[in-house]
């Protein structure tokens, strides 16, 4: 094996690609080769790079590694996990929205770390109360401030791999990312700006190196939140509930008014909040069925 990196971006026909071992950035090409087999390159890929040439910080892409998986949006490969990122202030925080983005990251089988932000805004008990309720879901939390930098050693201690970031707009992505990546300069607002339909939601992923560890995608994919997912699947997506999974009187449980419902029996805090989702999930499964 020669040299080795990971692509940090694309544009048009050329990879950047940060190469391990602190040996610096190279803007690639792919070897035809590549291009004639069809294999891809996607942001986040191993690769192996020839043809160095430092002076011009130029290089080919000879191979990709064997991904350990790949997200489709944002098309990402070997992600390790989402960050979601959710204010506990303007905007105000919303527990059914969090659930939201949380079960659609379930449904794609990621890690989670919870970042409430702007714990500048909020009496400490009010902190805890939410963090001691998200990590009762099963969730890692981390209380920061993007404003004052309070938990952000500890988060960043935390990172290792992949990640991307996920919330909602307003919740302080940008700051967060300015924090943790000092180079960056990104302004604020940047990234929900990107959440509209333009260019950017579907072509643009960059990825931003926090340290050697650890890298972050500035392109927030979980932004489509409409629930669209087999019925019978979402109360896995709800981790508090597993363990009463297989205990219910039927097997087929959807948790709703089934005698014997060991997750209705259980008073779980979200309980309502699963009724909700289903519902909603049920009459999205029935358009579908529809319209098939
Ligand atoms: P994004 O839409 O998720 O990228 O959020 P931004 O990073 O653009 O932040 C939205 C607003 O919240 C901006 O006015 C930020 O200055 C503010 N903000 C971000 N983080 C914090 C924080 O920790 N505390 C406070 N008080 N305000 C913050
Ligand atoms: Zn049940």
């Amino acid at each position: 094996m020669g040299t080795t990196g990971t692509v940090l971006a694309q544009e048009a026909n050329f990879y950047r690609v940060r190469l391990d071992d602190g040996l610096g950035m190279v803007l690639c090409t792919r070897r035809a080769r590549l291009k004639k087999t069809g294999q891809s390159v996607l942001v986040g890929d191993r690769v192996e790079v020839a043809e160095i040439d430092s002076a011009s910080g130029r290089g080919v892409i000879a191979a990709t590694c064997a991904r350990r998986s790949v997200l489709s949006k944002p098309p990402i490969a070997n992600c390790t996990g989402v960050l979601v990122v959710f204010a506990l202030s303007e905007p105000a925080y919303d527990p059914a929205l969090l659930s939201r983005f949380l079960v659609h990251i379930e449904a794609e089988d990621l890690g989670v770390i919870v970042c409430l932000n702007k714990i500048d805004e909020v009496p400490p008990e009010a902190v805890d109360g939410v963090a001691a309720a998200v990590g009762g879901w099963g969730y890692t939390v981390r209380p920061v401030s993007a404003r004052t930098g309070a938990g952000l050693a500890a988060l960043r201690a935390e990172l290792a791999g992949t990640y991307v970031l996920a919330g909602p707009s307003g919740a302080g992505k940008s700051s967060l990312l300015n924090h943790l990546h000092p180079g960056l300069a990104l302004r604020v607002g940047d990234i929900s700006a990107r959440l509209g339909r333009g260019r950017h939601t579907t072509r643009h992923v960059e990825l931003f190196a926090l340290n050697a560890e650890a890298l972050v995608a500035d392109a927030p994919g979980f932004n489509q939140l409409e629930l669209t997912l087999a019925p019978e699947l979402l109360a896995g997506y709800f981790p508090e509930f597993r363990p009463y999974l297989g205990r219910c009187q039927f097997r087929n449980c959807l948790h709703r008014d089934e005698p014997g419902c060991a997750v209705r029996e259980a008073n779980l805090e979200r309980y309502g909040m699963y009724r909700d989702f289903l519902a909603e999930v049920l009459v999205s499964a029935q358009k579908q069925r529809r319209t098939a």
